[in-house]
Formats: structure tokens, C-alpha cells, sequence
């Protein structure tokens, strides 16, 4: 269910959105570096976002 956004912010027409690891409805949110794992000898690893999703950083694909 898509929620109610700010000016019609989404993480499906965010600059930060990236399908290609993910597909389609779901993508990885590159605004901030990899996360570390608590092990330390995982990779580190990039938030999983909704396309439908969006948070106050959005900052639109074609801007
Ligand atoms: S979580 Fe925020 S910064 Fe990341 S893709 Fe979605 S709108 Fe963009």
C-alpha cells in the first residue's frame, strides 16, 4: 500500500534508488554508506526500501 508523501516523494523516482541488486518493487537506498554487520567479517549491507517508500532525504531521479 502506497503511503501519503511529501510533494509526491517515493523511492521508486528517488536519485538514491538502486533496483539493479533488487528488482523492480524493491531496491537498495544509497544515500548513506553500507551498514557493518555485527561479526565483522560480513559485508557490509545497504538498506532495502520499498518503491513505494520514501524518507526526508528524497531528492527527485531527474533533478
Ligand atoms: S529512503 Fe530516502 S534517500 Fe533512500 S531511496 Fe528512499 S527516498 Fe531516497
Amino acid at each position: 500500500m502506497a503511503l501519503t508523501t511529501i510533494d509526491g516523494a517515493a523511492c521508486a523516482k528517488c536519485k538514491f534508488f538502486d533496483t539493479e541488486a533488487s528488482g523492480e518493487s524493491l531496491g537498495l537506498c544509497r544515500y548513506n554508506p553500507p551498514i557493518g554487520q555485527a561479526n565483522g567479517d560480513a559485508a557490509g549491507v545497504w538498506p532495502k526500501v520499498e518503491a513505494s517508500d520514501w524518507c526526508g532525504h528524497f531528492e527527485p531521479a531527474n533533478a
